[in-house]
């Protein structure tokens, strides 16, 4: 089971999760992985940066405000003997904040591998609290570190876990305490290198380790809880009467995972995925509803369109190969460029004899993207062998998703057809033959009308 940052984020909150693990302590056996309390991890990051920009006071807040939510948390729900043995080491942790910022404030730089060792202390802090919570109440728990168990390569900021490392320390230093009745709390977001160096695997990265953790435990099931009541047909922001999928296939989270629908960290299903382990999306704010089951073959109540999920802050950019450039010739070195500014497309197009390249990034990778295209193709753009650089603003990208659009005809042509009747004009369309998703771009401004178009259309 993960909770995550506004499932830990007070004392009430930290108290229902332990109530939750309470309840299931005797007839299943839970190891627990926890976030940072809601906000933390961004203060952590902020102040190490404000520190690195020589800033000497900003860190000095954040410590005071750091200390306080945990200090809280320590004083309102924990016995007096648990009180003992947890401040001595939240005063640890904020000394180990005090030294990290200082040091960056001093030589005015913080590396991806120290950012990591501090932008993760906030994990460490809600995993002791909680496992005290429990204890506090008579349960048995332990606080553990996941850099003791999760393996990762040296991607700091944005590790992947190492799993033929990572299972046996899994399994040796939680089945043993599992097998006692102890529920294991552990740290979410953290990892280590083989030779011991922190890493943290990506902000949200906390149901990663969930799913790396429940992967390597062969566990059952695994649990996300979290502060919606599921994965939902929409963003109930752009459509009011978005509703709670039952199920989903794996595939289908994946899709919506990586186009901006904030259910779960892009690489989560990938360690569960071939061990079939299913996993949930619950509500810990509403622990009684049943959620969102993701799994290998979902149950689909309708053929077609699953959700719709969009992406309103990216730019389409076109370039031309006109007759010069064969669009594989011209294809290899545009996604050459983008590989190199470590940029993902949202969709990406072909059309037309004359090698035209369409593609949609986020807006905010856009100077970069447009500065490193000049430069790659800086003598054909010269010479007009290659058209300048396109590029269509203020763009959404809408992916409609279902793994049952395969083999439906008409699909397209209902949604297309949904955004004519009300006048919303399609920039670019692209659908692969894995037929899991439709993704059209259309303006920014539209973006709201377009998904509650398809949404209807569908009756999702
Ligand atoms: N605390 C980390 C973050 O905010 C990891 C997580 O919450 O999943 O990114
Ligand atoms: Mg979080």
């Amino acid at each position: 089971m993960k909770f995550g940052g506004t499932s830990v984020g007070g004392p009430e909150r930290m108290e229902c999760v332990a109530e939750i693990l309470a309840s299931r302590i005797e007839t299943s056996e839970i190891t627990a992985v926890v976030s940072a309390m809601g906000g933390v991890t961004d203060m952590l990051v902020r102040a190490a940066t404000e520190a690195s920009r020589g800033d000497r006071e900003h860190w000095k807040g954040v410590r005071a405000e750091l200390a306080r939510r945990h200090r809280e948390v320590a004083d309102r729900s924990l016995s007096a003997a648990e009180q003992a043995v947890v401040l001595p080491r939240l005063a640890e942790y904020m000394r180990d904040f005090e030294n990290l910022c200082s040091g960056f404030s001093l030589v005015r730089e913080v590396t991806p591998r120290a950012m990591d060792t501090l932008s993760s202390l906030g994990e460490l802090m809600s995993a002791t609290l909680v496992a005290a919570i429990l204890r506090s109440q008579g349960h048995k728990a332990e606080a553990v570190d996941a850099a003791e168990i999760i393996v990762t390569d040296e991607a700091f900021g944005n590790a992947s876990p190492l799993m033929d490392e990572t299972t046996p320390k899994a399994r040796s230093r939680l089945a043993p305490l599992r097998r006692s009745g102890a529920v294991p709390v552990m740290t979410g977001f953290r990892g280590a290198t083989r030779d011991g160096q922190t890493t943290t695997l990506g902000r949200g990265g906390s149901d990663y380790s969930a799913t790396i953790i429940g992967a390597a435990l062969d566990a059952d099931e695994v649990w996300i809880w979290s502060d919606v009541d599921g994965v939902m047909t929409a963003d109930p922001r752009l459509v009011p009467g978005a509703r709670i999928i039952p199920e989903i296939s794996y595939r289908e989270a994946i899709e919506l995972s990586f186009f901006g629908a904030k259910v779960l960290h892009p690489k989560t299903i990938q360690p569960v995925m071939k061990k079939k382990i299913p996993v949930w999306i619950k509500n810990s704010f509403n622990p009684s509803c049943v959620g969102t089951k993701i799994c290998a073959a979902a149950q689909n109540g309708q053929a077609g369109a699953k959700a719709i999920t969009s992406v309103s802050d990216a730019v389409l950019v076109t370039m031309n190969g006109k007759d010069s450039l064969s669009f594989p010739r011209l294809a290899t070195r545009v996604f050459n460029g983008l590989h190199l500014e470590d940029v993902t497309t949202l969709m990406a197009t072909q059309s037309s004899a004359e090698n035209v390249l369409c593609f949609a990034i986020r807006q905010s990778e856009l100077p970069r993207v447009k500065a490193r295209l000049e430069k790659t193709f800086e003598l054909e753009i010269l010479h007009e062998y290659v058209g300048v650089l396109e590029v269509v603003p203020k763009v959404a990208v809408v992916v409609v998703v279902g793994e049952k659009m395969k083999g439906t005809p008409g699909i397209a042509g209902r949604a297309f057809g949904a955004l004519g009747k009300r006048g919303i004009n399609l920039i670019a369309i692209a659908q692969g033959s894995s037929e899991l998703s439709i993704s059209f771009a259309v303006k920014a401004s539209e973006v709201k009308e377009a998904v509650q178009a398809v949404h209807d259309e569908f009756e999702l």
